[in-house]
């Protein structure tokens, strides 16, 4: 990884680039304390309430106005600091830092916490020369939930032109295709009964889950590879010799064409209720959290690949594995951009104790101090170029 300040080739607007580098150089122990501190308290979606408030606290004492709750989500943030150059451009920086249950950060995100602050802190740095208004979105709940649709609903997003943000990955890469993706709770309700004594007097819950899965992996047959349904069982029963009345699981749908997703919703749904017939029993079917396919902005992404490129870092092409994200329902907002940073080696799997362990290691921290220059210095050149920020949004407006 190269030195943040080292020369390098030049590209437009050199001079505050390197000020940005400075700043973030600057605050290097303060970004990594934050993400190491995130790490070692890894908290669920919706449940941020720690590593919020640390970012809030941040924010403030580099002069943003910050406000936290933010709309209807307690651990969302919305931070804004004016430029001192008059109007301009509102360009959003996005932050995550939601863990997985029972993983911790095994998708990095104390990384992204770090990274959105550190690019804020930067900017923040040279603020008193630059146009419009930096705003900074602490968002909550992307693992599950996509906390980011409540804050669009919220109105967070208005009037943002822009909106930038950094995952870590075992690759480096500027566009993404997450896949169109809900949560489903499915719970089976059937009668308790001696399952011996007395087994023909009950209804079998856990029968119906079982039922489900097998249907599920038939269906996969017939899917394309683009599509996913997997699930965990949450609830099987008590007691191997109670028939149980209640079984839970927790699925997800996805698809990489919106409208493919909305057929696939309701075979999925019909398959709840077929394993329900088959067992004489009822379930309970609900979607939550739906997230959006990406639509990645072109002109953002050339100058996020450019400013990536002066550091000697190649865009390795388009990941073909591909989750989801709420971070594309705010592609359909404004202009957007989620590039990926490598944290560990090629072939490390997400969500996995190893990519925990890289989102913490010397890599993991160069990468995080990386991803905020990279991002401040892309929101440097929207800032310095209002005909970029026009560019992004005549694509955004062409393509919807
Ligand atoms: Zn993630």
């Amino acid at each position: 990884m190269p030195a943040l300040t080292a020369t390098r080739p030049a590209t437009p607007h050199e001079g505050d680039k390197v000020r940005l580098a400075e700043a973030i150089e600057a605050a290097r122990d303060e970004i990594l304390e934050l993400s190491h501190r995130i790490h070692a308290d890894p908290e669920p979606a919706f449940e941020e309430h720690h590593a919020a408030a640390w970012i809030a606290e941040i924010l403030r004492r580099h002069g943003y106005d910050v406000v936290h709750p933010a709309g209807r989500l307690a651990t969302a943030i919305s931070a804004t600091r004016r430029g001192g150059a008059g109007e301009g451009p509102r360009i959003g920086i996005l932050a995550e830092y939601d863990a997985l249950p029972g993983l911790g950060h095994g998708c990095g995100h104390n990384t992204m916490a770090a990274s959105g602050v550190g690019a804020a802190i930067a900017l923040a740095a040279i603020a008193d020369d630059l146009p419009g208004e930096i705003v900074f979105l602490g968002t909550p709940a992307e693992e599950r939930g996509s906390g980011k649709q409540f804050m669009i609903e919220d109105g967070l997003f208005d009037g943002i032109d822009a909106a930038l943000l950094y995952h870590p990955c075992d690759r480096s890469h500027v566009e993404s295709h997450p896949l169109a993706s809900e949560d489903v709770e499915v719970v089976y309700h059937g009668l308790q009964s001696h399952a011996s004594s007395d087994p023909w007097l009950g209804k079998n819950a856990l029968d119906a889950l079982i039922v489900l899965f097998t249907s599920v992996g038939l269906w996969r047959q017939q899917l394309r590879p683009t599509a996913r349904v997997h699930g965990i069982i949450r609830d099987g029963g008590t007691a191997a010799n109670i028939i149980p009345d209640r079984a839970a699981a927790w699925f997800m749908v996805r698809s990489d064409d919106e409208g493919e997703y909305e057929v696939m919703r309701e075979r999925f749904r019909d398959l709840c209720q077929a394993a329900a017939l088959a067992t004489d029993t009822t379930v309970e079917v609900t979607f939550s959290g739906r997230a959006r396919t990406m639509r990645n902005n072109g002109v953002l992404a050339e100058r996020f690949r450019a400013n990536m490129g002066a550091y000697g870092i190649a865009d390795q092409g388009d990941d073909l594995n591909a989750g989801s994200t709420d971070m594309a329902n705010v592609s359909w907002v404004c202009p957007t951009i989620h590039p990926d940073l490598a944290i560990a080696p090629e072939g490390t799997p997400g969500h996995s104790i190893r990519f925990r362990d890289a989102a913490i290691s010397p890599q993991g921290d160069e990468t995080t101090l990386l991803a905020a220059l990279l991002v401040a210095q892309t929101a440097l050149d929207l800032f310095r170029d209002p005909t970029l920020v026009a560019a992004a949004w005549s694509e955004f407006r062409c393509e919807g």
